[in-house]
């Protein structure tokens, strides 16, 4: 029997949603995308974002802080922390449940709380150019800034966010029980968030005030995980250049030197689909074969079929 096809899943944000119920009705639509893989045949690990959802629950604790003074206000860290823990269980209850509908009953679904070390001289840390939460006025923005240590910025004329560190992911701290897991057969959701952010201090493994972005987590796992394909899904089906005016055009197999060269020439937007194609030539490029996708989320099935979707791979040399 040939060797199952081991697939790395990043989830976007419109495999989630914004709002509790919200969340919980996706989920059900990730899964079945999901589940369509595993019945074609792949060994899939799932990631994903959490920007909504690391938003809400950093407001709620802030409020907490607020209301009761006897508490301070919760490290990002652990806002991380509890975002995955939220996602990693409304995913785990979707996907059980849909393995059983189709009588598969021998796939356990598992979520790893997953730490990931990044580096403190990172200059991410110097530059926080992720937003997080709501938006303020001017005056409040202030207040938090004085009060907290918010960096606050203002966000394209809509008003205040809070601004954190999005520095790059550099290792895995849990990698060796995922890796257990996933060769054991089970369906494993890891990294998710990006990963809750850490520094290294001898034994001590201390939070980081930042989120480390999803795609750029999805692709380390892939690598240390050796996967032959990360698929990125996401709200678009195809990656294009000239993005958004009349002269678009989608695309479909390139090559990472055709990838590289559509970065320099600025088709991909900082924060959205930058990363997304940065972190598909980084795992096209760490060893021949491996191949990355980007598309949409109910397109899964058809991407690794090869009939749509962007596919990045190294290409003829
Ligand atoms: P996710 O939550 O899945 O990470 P993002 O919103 O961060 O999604 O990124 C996907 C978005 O990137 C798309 O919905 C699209 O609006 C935007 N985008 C920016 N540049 C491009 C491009 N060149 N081609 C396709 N989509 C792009
Ligand atoms: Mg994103």
């Amino acid at each position: 029997m040939a060797k199952k096809q081991r697939i790395v899943i990043a989830l976007g944000g419109n495999a989630l949603s914004n709002t509790l119920p919200e969340q919980m009705a996706a989920v059900k639509i990730t899964a079945c995308a999901i589940v369509d893989l595993i019945e074609e045949g792949c060994e899939v690990v799932v990631a994903h974002g959490n920007g909504p959802q690391v938003g809400m629950v950093n407001n709620a604790m802030l409020a907490l802080a607020h209301e009761d003074l006897k508490q301070p206000n919760t490290p990002l860290s652990v806002c991380v922390a509890m975002s995955q823990a939220y996602i990693g269980y409304d995913l785990q209850n979707a996907l059980r449940e849909e393995l059983l509908n189709r009588k598969i009953k021998d796939i356990p679904v598992a979520t790893m709380i997953t730490q990931v070390r990044v580096d403190p001289d990172d200059p991410a840390f110097k530059n926080p150019s992720k937003p997080i939460g709501r938006f303020m006025d001017q005056e409040q923005a202030k207040e938090m800034a004085a009060r907290y240590d918010y960096i606050m910025k203002e966000d394209a004329g809509h008003g205040y966010r809070r601004v954190v560190a999005s520095p790059k992911p550099q290792e895995i701290i849990e990698m060796g029980t995922i890796r257990t897991m996933v060769d054991s057969g089970h369906l494993v959701i890891a990294c998710g968030g990006g990963g809750i952010p850490v520094v290294r201090q001898g034994n001590h493994l201390q939070g980081a005030s930042a989120v480390i972005d999803k795609d750029f987590a999805s692709c380390l796992l892939a690598r240390e995980l050796d996967a032959d394909f990360l698929i990125i899904l996401t709200a678009v089906e195809k990656a294009a250049v000239n993005f958004g005016t009349p002269a678009v055009r989608w695309l479909d197999n390139i090559s990472v030197s055709q990838a590289r060269r559509y970065i320099e020439e600025g088709h991909f937007a900082p924060g959205s689909m930058l990363p997304k194609v940065q972190a598909a030539i980084e795992f096209a490029e760490s060893k021949p074969g491996r191949k990355a996708l980007i598309t949409l989320l109910q397109k899964a099935k058809e991407g690794i079929q090869g009939t749509t979707g962007t596919c990045i791979s190294l290409g003829h040399v």
